[in-house]
């Protein structure tokens, strides 16, 4: 299958079964913005658990941190984002690559003023279109110029601040894993190395959001932060790279589909940089960058803010600016890498079927429960008391009686629900070697088996784990 067929019948099945909806959709959409619909939030949730449990809760020395999504004007300063991005920028409509519109005019001997409006810049554009041809793919066909920030404006605490700089939207989440560096210090007193993890929102003025959930304006981020004594990166570097590659094979991902790749050009700062990449249906691309960042955040936080950083160590009596060991993971990107590994289609019963074959702890729905006829009174009630007692202890439990066994399979599938368990006669007790057992019906192998219903309950919790 063509790589575009394939992510279109992913984002089809993801909007056809309730995962992921356009933003805005009666409106017509907005660019770049998605919303995770009942199948889709449950997923995320799992991944998000998932996420959590490997970075806090196994772990002794990391923390969990929710910060606020505003922060003050001077954060975005001190993290280079306001200041450096304000370059007329054009992206190549073919391959997507970027431009900057005033060296190009420049190369072809059109001064270009640094002072010129987007208005301006674009006049001269316009009229050198023909000149200019993407350095990648060689074609000419541009969007317009844009004076370029990353960043997301808003105009919170205008209304008192006259003048004043704007509050951004988080152009990344760990900044505030740096604000309060200095709060979990002082009150959770952590020992060296100590880490801080946390999920948040991050939004970027992205020129050209594509790839459906690859490549978004508003988005989450999963960032992890080692605190370390500076110089004692290096080993500390290697286990959190195998850890966070563990992570991914436990979300059941295809191990030969992921692969390292470091960073050739490194800032000025860094000691190393590699991203995890997953083989999207359009080639490997990023999901995650883990980062050797030396002090270089809280340093700069540390000249801007005026407030002390450094780490007390009594017990050595040295007092340092923590360097930091990063992992950057976008959780849009996990989440459609988890789609496309588990998006297969098989044959089943002579038939072609569409499943996904999520991992169960990561699945929407863990089992249907089924009453094998709808129209049979005796069935439905014993089926909904065998499913109101699953709900009980397993949340998500699905009651389904719409259309035949097989449709009913088939569209478990296509959610990715591990088991399908159907109430028949023989459970009512008509065999009755059979009274209370009840038919277990396995996604991935479609074999069915019977099992008491006392003992339902135990074998879920056991493959969703
Ligand atoms: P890219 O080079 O793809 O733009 P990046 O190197 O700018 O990504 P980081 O700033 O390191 O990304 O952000 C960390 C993670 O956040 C990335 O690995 C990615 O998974 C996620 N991410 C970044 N930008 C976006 C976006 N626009 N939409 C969805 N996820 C994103």
């Amino acid at each position: 299958m063509a790589a575009q067929d394939v992510m279109e019948k992913i984002v089809s099945l993801a909007k056809r079964r309730g995962f992921v909806y356009q933003g805005s959709e009666i409106y017509g959409g907005l660019a770049g913005v998605y919303d995770f619909g009942p199948r889709g939030v449950e997923l995320l949730n799992n991944i998000k658990k998932s996420w959590w449990k490997a970075n806090v809760y196994d772990k002794e020395n990391y923390y969990g941190l929710d910060s606020g999504m505003f922060k003050h004007p001077k954060v975005w300063e001190a993290s280079g984002h306001v200041g450096g991005f304000a370059d007329p920028l054009a992206e190549c409509r073919n391959c997507q690559h970027r431009i900057r519109v005033d060296k190009e005019l420049a190369n072809i001997g059109v001064a270009a003023d640094e002072k010129m409006s987007e208005e301006q810049i674009n006049e001269l554009f316009d009229q050198n279109r023909d000149k200019i041809k993407c350095p990648v793919c060689g074609k000419k066909d541009f969007t317009p110029a844009m004076a370029f920030n990353l960043l997301v404006k808003s105009n919170l605490g205008d209304f008192t601040s006259e003048g004043g700089e704007p509050v951004y939207l988080p152009g990344e989440a760990c900044q505030g894993i740096y604000l309060d560096y200095k709060n979990i210090v002082d009150t959770m007193q952590p020992k060296m190395p100590f880490g801080v993890a946390q999920i948040g929102k991050a939004f970027r003025n992205e020129i050209s959001p594509r790839n459906f959930l690859f490549r978004t304006r508003e988005f989450e981020q999963a960032d992890t932060q080692l605190f370390i004594r500076p110089n004692e990166n290096k080993e500390a570097y290697e286990a959190i790279k195998q850890d966070r590659w563990n992570w991914y094979l436990s979300l059941g991902i295809n191990e030969k589909k992921l692969r390292f790749k470091q960073h050739e050009n490194l800032v000025f700062y860094a000691k190393d940089a590699w991203d995890i990449e997953y083989e999207f249906p359009s080639g490997f691309d990023e999901v995650e960058g883990i980062h050797d960042r030396t002090d270089y955040d809280l340093s700069q936080h540390q000249k801007f803010s005026g407030s002390d950083l450094r780490y007390n160590d009594q017990e050595k009596g040295e007092k340092f600016i923590p360097w930091i060991l990063e992992t950057s993971m976008g959780m849009g990107r996990v989440f459609l890498a988890v789609l496309c590994d588990a998006y297969q289609e098989d044959e089943m019963d002579g038939e072609t079927r569409v499943v996904l074959r999520l991992a169960p702890h990561l699945a929407p729905i863990k089992a249907a429960v089924f009453p094998l006829l709808k129209n049979k009174p005796e069935l439905v009630e014993k089926a909904r008391e065998i499913y109101t007692n699953l709900k009980k202890e397993i949340p998500q439990i699905m009651w389904d009686d719409n259309g035949n066994i097989g449709k009913r399979y088939r569209r478990q599938d296509e959610i990715g629900t591990p088991y399908c368990i159907t109430i028949d006669f023989d459970t009512l007790g008509e065999n009755p070697e059979q009274k209370d057992t009840v038919t277990v019906r396995d996604r991935d192998t479609g074999e069915q088996s019977r099992m008491p219903v006392s003992e339902l309950a135990a074998f879920l919790k056991s493959k969703i784990q």
